[in-house]
């Protein structure tokens, strides 16, 4: 069995790098909050050879939540329902006001860790009209989804607001100034998903994928692998999580997506529509689709403040030390940004380790 924590593996593995890495530059790309928090926590980047950069993508589900979604939940709260939703999502921004802040505003907004929580409120409140904020990848959407195949209280609906993470994949390869050599998959989506999904990137792209797990030596052989893939000059899909992600993804969990959602378009904060990247309650199941029972009309919505530069740092255009604003006036006391408010945002994850430099 390997320890995937272990220090002299990881010294081994890096040296292996640096004798296989191009002598050109090469830049891979995960799609993943947790992956960006190992690679920064245990100082990954610091030890990869030269021309191998690794930038993070929009793998955070609470920066990618579209402002309008936000203002949702809060004219939600404000007009009296009961929103429950994650912590990590009460003090994103909305185009005027975080749902932190319609809380102050005497708006109830509760934080759960679960929506068996929601659930269980909605049960003892049953004079009270909840809405359940779910938010998240493919991870998440199965415990809503299985939740509401249950039959839950008819004072509880859904806000869905559920993203997918290949279409988001895609993006990224139309941007044509990324230059993405090869992509470090997630490893909890992937195991919800499998890997079928990710089969376009190597067919019609010609584009490296690992599936990768969440320890230093997961990351590091994920790029061990593209690295091969890159000096063969083949792209293939590879799985390097293989104790945990299996091919076919968790069959239960997807049988109980189908049941519940469509796929649909979607947007994604400061990236725009994305076709075929969201999830949508189907109609046999509209009594528990807030967007349905309770009728909330809002704007648009202003995804992006002033001099944040979220869509890009979103992207891996650009690291989080790049933003004029990182650490002067946005902090993680006071977020302006949603990638400085999510425990999965790079400018949150990048501020509490000191990072201050682009080699980590
Ligand atoms: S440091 Fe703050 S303002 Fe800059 S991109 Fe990150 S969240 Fe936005």
């Amino acid at each position: 069995m390997v320890n995937f924590r272990s220090p002299e593996l990881a010294k081994q593995v890096a040296g292996h790098l640096k004798g296989i890495a191009p002598k050109f530059p090469v830049k891979f790309c995960h799609v993943c909050g947790t992956h960006e928090w190992t690679v920064t926590h245990f100082g990954l980047r610091s030890v990869l050879p030269e021309m191998v950069e690794v930038v993070a993508g929009p793998g955070c589900p609470v920066c990618v939540l579209p402002a309008a979604e936000i203002d949702e939940a809060v004219k939600l709260a404000l007009e009296g329902v009961t929103v429950a939703t994650f912590g990590d999502v009460l003090r994103v921004p909305g185009s005027s006001l975080s749902l932190a802040e319609a809380r102050s505003r005497g708006g109830d907004v509760r934080i759960v860790y679960g929506i068996h929580d929601a659930v269980k409120m909605a049960i003892e409140e049953p004079e009270r009209e909840f809405v359940f904020f779910s938010i998240g990848f493919e991870t998440t959407a199965p415990l809503t989804a299985s939740e509401i195949l249950k039959g839950p209280p008819d004072n509880l609906s859904f806000l869905i607001s559920h993203r997918l993470i290949p279409p988001a994949m895609e993006l990224l390869l139309g941007i044509g100034d990324l230059h993405i050599d090869g992509f470090i998959a997630p490893g909890h989506v992937s195991t919800i998903i499998g890997l079928k999904s990710y089969e376009i990137f190597p067919s019609a792209y010609n584009m490296p994928v690992v599936v990768a797990g969440f320890e230093p030596l997961d990351i590091l052989f994920a790029i061990d692998m593209l690295l091969q893939q890159i000096n063969n000059g083949v792209a293939k899909l590879e799985n390097e999580y293989n104790r945990v992600v299996k091919p076919e993804g968790n069959e239960k969990a997807l049988r109980h997506i189908q049941q519940v959602f469509n796929v649909v378009d979607g947007r994604w904060r400061g990236l725009g529509r994305l076709p075929l990247s969201a999830f949508a309650l189907k109609s046999k199941f509209e009594k528990w689709d807030s967007r349905k029972k309770h009728k909330i009309k809002v704007g648009v919505g202003r995804d992006i403040l002033p001099g944040c530069q979220c869509h890009l740092i979103m992207i891996g255009k650009i690291n989080p030390i790049d933003c004029p604003l990182y650490m002067s006036i946005c902090t993680p006391e006071s977020p302006k940004g949603p990638c400085m408010v999510s425990i999965e945002g790079s400018c949150r994850i990048w501020s509490k380790h000191g990072i201050d430099t682009h080699k980590t």
